[in-house]
């Protein structure tokens, strides 16, 4: 079975989410990064560029879930009204200042 490309993550944390999401659904995602070598976990996230692979076959699968998964996470996003840092709809607090989410704003 090949592999092929998905998507390209913004940062390691995007990536851990996209492939937990897609292995839920029972799909086998591959984390391939450039500083690989097992180190993911210690390098500063956004000096990571890493990329989503699954296989061929479940790719439209996977794109699905990936578009479904994007319009999600957009869809919720709130700004604190103390720092202006977009926070995910899953935040209840400000991930940059820790203000309390006041989502009536
Ligand atoms: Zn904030």
């Amino acid at each position: 079975m090949s592999k092929v490309r998905l998507y390209q993550a913004a940062n390691s944390i995007e990536a851990n989410l996209l492939s937990g999401l897609l292995s839920h659904c029972g799909i086998a995602a591959e984390l391939r990064g450039e500083a690989l070598g097992g180190a993911i976990g210690e390098l500063p996230a956004d000096l990571l560029q890493i990329e989503i692979w699954v296989d061929e076959q479940q790719l439209p699968e996977a794109k699905q879930q990936l578009e479904q998964w994007q319009q999600q996470s957009s869809q919720g996003n709130w700004q604190c009204s103390q720092c202006q840092e977009q926070n995910p709809a899953s935040f209840d607090q400000c991930w940059q200042c820790g203000h309390i989410a006041n989502r009536s704003e």
